[in-house]
C-alpha cells in the first residue's frame, strides 16, 4: 500500500498530467502541424528475448545521452506532444533518468515502455524525481514459457512496488494472439493490475509486419472480458481493437511520419516500430515538409494494422484531410541500411 504521502503526491501529479493532457488534445484539434506522440529507443539491447518481439538485440550499446539530448529538442522543437521512451529495454540505458528531465525540459509529457525486470523500490523513486509521468508493463502471461518470460509470477513483486512507490501513472498490458498460449492469463493479469490500483488494456498481438492474426473464439471471449476491465485507461480505443478481434479491417487514415513518429536507435524517423525503413529520414534534417508530406501519404497496411496507439493518434484527425498514395520519397542513408520488418 503506498503512504498518505505518495497517494497524495501521485493525486495531484494526475491533475496536473490530466490538465496538460486537455491542452494538448486542444492544440492537436487546432493545428495538424505537430506530431502528438513519438516513440524513441534509447538502446535496441534487451535483457529478455521473447520469441515473438523483432524490436531487439543482445549486444547494442547505448544511444550517447548527448546524441538523445540532440533528438529530445529536436522532437521539442516539432512540436511534439508525448514522447515515449522504449526498447529494446530503456531501463538497461545507464542515463534514462536524464532522458526523462531532457523531455520534460522541453515541455514533454515523457512516458516509459519497460519489461519491468530492473525495477526496485530505488529505481522507481529515481524516475519520480526524473518526472516521469506514466509506465506501461506488458504482461504476456501467469507462468513464464519458452516463448515469453515476462509473466505475472516474475514480475509480481515488481508490480508491488510500483503500487507502493509510484507518483506516475502505471497501466499493465495483457495480450492475447500470436501464438500466446494461455488466453485467459490476460484475464488473470488484469485483474491483478486493476487490484493493485492501475489501469489495465488489452493488446492483439501482430504478426510480424504489424498486421492482423484473427482471434480465436475463447481468445475473443477474453478479449471482450478484458474490455470490461479497461474502464478509465487513457490508452483504450475500442472500436479499432474490436474490428481486430473479429478479424476485420479497419477503415483509417494512418498518420504515420506526421502525427506519430518512431526514432530508432540510429535516429532515423519510421512511420512506426513495424514499418522501419519508412521514410528512413534522420530527425535531425525532419522538417515540417515531411511531417506534411507524411500526413496526407496513404499507409497501404492500414486496413490490418494491430500498432493502436497510432490509431490513438490518428483519431484526432480522422475527420480532416484525406489521404493519397505518394511517390517514394529518396532516404537520406542506402535502403539496404534500414529495416523492414517481414516476419519473426
Ligand atoms: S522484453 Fe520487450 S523488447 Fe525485450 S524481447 Fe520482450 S517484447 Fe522485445
Ligand atoms: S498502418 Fe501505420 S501504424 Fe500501422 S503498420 Fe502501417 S505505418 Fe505502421
Amino acid at each position: 500500500m503506498p503512504s498518505v504521502l505518495t497517494s497524495l503526491r501521485r493525486q495531484a501529479k494526475a491533475l496536473h498530467r490530466n490538465l496538460r493532457g486537455a491542452k494538448m488534445a486542444a492544440r492537436a484539434l487546432a493545428s495538424t502541424d505537430h506530431p502528438l506522440l513519438a516513440h524513441i529507443i534509447p538502446m535496441r539491447r534487451c535483457n529478455l528475448a521473447c520469441t515473438y518481439c523483432n524490436e531487439f538485440d543482445d549486444f547494442s550499446k547505448p544511444v550517447p545521452i548527448e546524441e538523445m539530448y540532440r533528438r529530445i529538442d529536436k522532437l521539442g522543437a516539432l512540436g511534439t506532444s508525448v514522447v515515449t521512451i522504449s526498447g529494446g529495454e530503456p531501463l538497461m540505458h545507464s542515463e534514462l533518468d536524464d532522458v526523462i528531465r531532457r523531455i520534460r525540459a522541453n515541455g514533454m509529457i515523457a512516458g516509459l515502455i519497460t519489461n519491468g525486470y530492473l525495477l526496485v523500490a530505488e529505481r522507481i523513486q529515481r524516475l519520480n524525481r526524473a518526472g516521469l509521468e506514466w509506465l506501461q508493463i506488458s504482461i504476456d502471461n501467469v507462468n513464464p514459457d519458452e516463448v515469453s518470460k515476462k509473466s505475472l509470477k516474475v514480475l509480481d513483486k515488481k508490480l508491488q512496488l510500483l503500487a507502493e512507490h509510484a507518483d506516475f501513472h502505471v497501466n499493465i498490458n495483457s495480450v492475447v494472439g500470436g501464438g500466446i498460449t494461455h488466453p485467459q492469463d490476460a484475464l488473470v493479469i488484469g485483474k491483478r493490475a486493476v487490484e493493485l490500483g492501475f489501469t489495465s488494456t488489452v493488446g492483439i498481438i501482430h504478426d510480424g509486419s504489424g498486421q492482423l492474426q484473427p482471434l480465436t473464439e475463447e481468445e475473443r471471449r477474453i478479449y471482450h472480458e478484458m474490455q470490461a476491465l479497461e474502464k478509465g485507461s487513457f490508452t483504450r480505443v475500442n472500436a479499432f481493437q474490436d474490428n481486430i478481434a473479429q478479424g476485420l479491417p479497419n477503415d483509417w487514415r494512418c498518420r504515420a511520419g506526421a502525427r506519430y513518429l518512431y526514432i530508432c536507435e540510429n535516429g532515423l524517423v519510421h512511420y512506426c516500430s513495424q514499418q522501419r525503413g519508412y521514410p528512413g529520414v534522420p530527425l535531425a534534417t525532419y522538417t515540417r515538409d515531411d511531417l506534411r508530406r507524411e500526413y496526407v501519404t496513404e499507409k497501404s497496411c492500414a486496413p490490418h494494422c494491430t500498432v493502436s496507439c497510432v490509431h490513438q493518434v490518428s483519431i484526432f484527425d480522422s475527420w480532416r484531410a484525406p489521404q493519397h498514395s505518394a511517390p517514394p520519397v529518396p532516404a537520406a542513408v542506402p535502403a539496404d541500411a534500414l529495416v523492414q520488418i517481414t516476419e519473426r
